[in-house]
């Protein structure tokens, strides 16, 4: 700003003005100079203007060193708003805005600071990583909080200063003359875009904004025994939160590859096997691949085909802490397709043995029959 200008010549009064005469002179021209309201190049320079004068002549203390001192008076270039709102106490607009807003607004409002947003990524595991739980390591492009400024956006993470047009508050108020009389409406700073402070010497880091991309990467600890449905939360791993506000979260979802022997269901395994009909009509006792290695399974004899067993604990763990699932195993007794001179003996003789009687199984009528039957064909 150039050299400031006199606060009589500001508000527009004589040095002898009194109280009222100011403050009269200043409602007037706040309506006219208010940057809402007043377009014009330089109107909002001038409404910080009127506001800096109004404060000091308001006050019949700060008025009383101003005649004496000048500007020198002013606090040796501080915040010529003294720390307050423009229309802090004091303000000719005291009594609406009570009326307005409430006695406890006080025409102060915090700006609202943002959460970062939430990030979402998928992590690609093996079968047996979901079961047993793994440590991975997921590529993330997000913005983090400028290192140089510290997220201030001003150079050298400097305090960036107030807004001037609202004082810090994030908006600004607006009086607007009606035929009920004068109201005050609010609406968001437009030279701060709400955020009550401006950036007058950006950081060259972040060019101003505070924050910046980066490419992570991330160890993401997967829990034995997840499962698609679960989404795992890496609370403030997310983007960072504009203008210093709370990260974002990091939500992991998995995407469990398939097992080229087992299948899974919730924690249950299973598994599917071939008998032969020696094994299926004797028994045997055979080996079972499982999550955890090698077992043995005794099949008894007359086993049958589809007929399951269970191996308890072979499943997957409980996410949660509970007792592991168990492994089924599915049994298919496999006829020969070709056999040996020798085995065709063999099946010869017990051909002759178990003769040529058909069993009979109960039969399941299809709709096709429950359909000829009801029209009588
Ligand atoms: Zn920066
Ligand atoms: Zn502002």
């Amino acid at each position: 700003m150039s050299e400031k200008r006199d606060y009589y010549a500001v508000l527009e009064v004589a040095r002898t003005a009194t109280a009222d005469e100011i403050k009269k002179s200043y409602r007037r021209l706040a309506r006219v100079y208010h940057p809402d309201v007043n377009r014009e190049d330089g109107a909002d320079e001038h409404f910080k203007e009127i506001n800096e004068a109004y404060e000091v002549l308001s006050d019949s203390d700060r008025r009383a060193r101003y005649d004496q001192f000048g500007h020198a008076a002013n606090g040796m270039g501080g915040d010529p708003f003294g720390g307050g709102s423009p229309f802090g106490d004091g303000s000719p607009f005291g009594d609406i805005f009570d009326t307005f807003f409430g006695a406890s607004n006080g025409g102060r409002r915090r700006p609202t600071v943002q959460r970062g947003q939430d990030l979402e990524v998928t992590v690609r595991l093996s079968f047996e990583e979901a079961v047993f739980g793994a440590e991975k390591m997921v590529e993330l492009t997000r913005l983090e909080t400028c290192e140089v400024c510290s997220g201030k956006r001003q150079k050298d993470g400097q305090e960036p200063p107030r807004c001037q047009t609202c004082g810090g508050s994030g908006e600004v108020r607006q009086v607007q003359q009606t035929i009920l009389g004068q109201f005050m409406t609010s609406a968001p700073c437009r030279t701060c875009h709400g955020e009550g402070v401006q950036i007058t010497d950006p950081c060259t880091n972040c060019k101003g904004r505070g924050r910046v991309t980066r490419l992570r990467n991330i160890t993401v600890n997967i829990p034995a025994g997840i499962d698609e449905s679960a989404t795992l939360r890496m609370s403030g791993q997310g983007e960072a939160g504009p203008q210093g506000g709370v990260p974002g979260n990091l939500y992991v979802k998995v995407q469990i590859q398939s097992h080229e022997l087992f299948t899974r269901q919730n924690k249950t395994i299973h598994l599917q096997i071939g008998i032969n009909v020696a094994q299926a009509a004797l028994g045997d006792e055979i080996d079972i691949d499982t999550i955890d290695g090698v077992v043995s399974l005794k099949i008894p004899a007359g086993t049958q085909s589809g007929q399951q067993f269970r191996l308890r604990g072979r499943g997957v763990p409980d996410m949660r802490g509970g007792d592991r699932g168990d492994q089924i195993v599915t049994v298919q007794v496999v006829v020969p397709r070709e056999l040996s001179p020798e085995q065709e003996d063999l099946f010869n003789q017990l051909a002759e043995s178990l003769g040529s009687e058909v069993t009979q199984q109960p039969h399941r009528r299809g709709f096709l029959e429950k359909m000829k039957d009801a029209i009588g064909v």
